[in-house]
């Protein structure tokens, strides 16, 4: 049994909802199909759910809605022509749209999310009525009657546990459920939507609740590349990356799913996919709990910018009791995530991401950090980190020396250099302006010599 979840950009016009149609037909596992509202169909399009958010900015600010309506009826229009569906559907997604800007403005904390939520609600029904035309046997499900019970926070829902139990119960269903993705339903009966991108999360929740052998996503690349295509030319595809690669790639700018996304499936111990919808054949990405067979120790090298660095350097830092909780202590009270922290006998180095630190935030750590009579104290910006990730590093002798060499040979400066002791990945820092050419030096080391 499959969970199969389309995004956006493969639901955004007739012709991709035909080979969406195809997908599902050519494998009768595919009984949950989640998905997401209509996306871009060029780069110069709107996506329904941001076509969405201006229709509620537009009603709350009791501007004129009425163009905003027709845009988006008739996006759902051009799909139900270029499909031949009856005019039925479209009353029935019109009427939705329009009943939205009949909801209280005031002490409303859920309109948003019944606003955005709506993109996602009224495809999962087209979709249904055009697959029942074609012959499958499938249903609109709304997440209420999935049991798909979330927690009261707008735009930043969590699934309730205990919804787990009544979707477990969807697996006795013989026909194919269309969810919606993207929201669920709080207790007091209220839209609540995950944050943007949702509705990878909403698959991945069905693939752990009804026990799936799979969940499928579908996107429109063909997997996960092992460096980013606008860095390094046409790199490959990896076929294989455990959750724990995935969460390290994602963590320095890989985001293909959303973060949230992995949590459930990977909980539920259900093996994840991602596939592109337009060219189906292609294995895609396989996300699994260990590798199937020998993998090389490097998947792949992901980069990010805007990190900061404090560095500090106190002489016989080594010997003060305390001296790096009081340092902590200080982020920890100016309400400051810190993301490493690599030391030296008498320096420690504090890397934040950029927006952690506001002009005000700096200058109460400078002022602060002072009071504990530091020797030298500084902050660098301007800082990228590039990790090289694989499980299957710690198995094999001169990672780190195929890439530092690699890095040295491209005339890069190393600032800093971690690894954690589970040995999934190894980070270095270094200065944003070299931070493509040292990816495209790594990916030349650990992939094409
Ligand atoms: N439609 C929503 C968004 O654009 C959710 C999704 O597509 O996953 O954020």
């Amino acid at each position: 049994m499959k969970v199969i979840k389309f995004g956006g950009s493969s639901l955004a016009s007739a012709e991709q909802l035909k080979k969406v149609l195809e997908i599902v037909k050519s494998d009768s596992n595919r009984r949950f199909v989640v998905v997401s509202a209509p996306g871009k169909r060029s780069s110069e399009d709107t996506k329904v759910t941001d076509a969405l958010i201006k229709y509620y900015k537009h009603y709350t600010a009791n501007q004129d809605i009425v163009i905003d309506q027709e845009w988006i009826i008739d996006r759902y229009k051009s799909i139900i022509d270029g499909l031949a569906l009856s005019s039925t559907i479209l009353d029935e997604i019109s009427t939705a749209i329009k009943h939205l800007a009949t909801f209280p403005k005031e002490n409303n904390d859920f309109l948003y999310d019944t606003f955005l939520a709506a993109g996602e609600d009224n495809n999962a029904k087209l979709i249904a009525e055009y697959f029942r035309k074609e012959g499958l046997n499938a249903r609109y499900i709304h997440p209420k009657q999935a049991g798909l019970i979330v927690t009261s926070e707008p735009g930043n829902a969590r699934i309730l546990p205990s919804s787990y139990d009544k979707l477990e119960a969807l697996r006795e269903q013989d026909e194919i459920l269309i969810i919606p993705g993207f929201f669920g339903v709080t207790i007091d009966n209220q839209i609540c939507t995950f944050s943007r991108g949702g509705s990878d999360i909403t698959g991945s929740i069905i693939a752990a609740g009804v026990k799936a052998d799979l969940y499928e996503n579908f996107t429109d690349v063909d997997g996960i590349f092992a460096a980013h295509p606008g860095v390094v030319e046409q790199p490959h595809s990896i076929k294989e990356l455990t959750y724990r690669e995935m969460r390290e790639l994602a963590y320095a700018g890989f985001s293909v799913l959303h973060d949230e996304a992995l949590i459930p499936a990977y909980r539920g111990k259900i093996p994840l996919v991602i596939k592109n919808t337009n060219n189906p054949s292609h294995p895609g990405t396989r996300i699994v709990l260990e590798h199937s067979g020998t993998s090389s120790p490097v998947v792949g090298i992901s980069g990010d910018d805007d990190f900061v660095s404090i560095n500090i350097s106190k002489y016989l830092m080594n010997r003060e009791v305390g001296f790096g909780r009081k340092v902590l202590q200080i982020l920890e009270d100016l309400n400051i995530r810190f993301e490493h922290m690599p030391t030296g006998i008498d320096d420690m180095s504090i890397v934040l991401r950029g927006r952690e630190l506001t002009p005000i935030k700096e200058q109460e750590i400078l002022t602060q950090l002072r009071h504990l009579e530091v020797d030298e104290l500084s902050i660098e910006r301007d800082l990228s980190i590039i990790m090289i990730v694989g499980e299957n590093m710690k198995s094999h002798v001169g990672v780190t020396a195929t890439a530092t060499r690699s890095l040295s040979e491209a005339g890069i400066n190393l600032m800093m250099i971690s690894q954690g002791s589970s040995e999934v990945s190894v980070m270095f820092v270094v200065k944003t302006e070299s931070e493509k050419k040292a990816i495209r030096a790594l990916y030349d080391a650990f992939f094409k010599n």
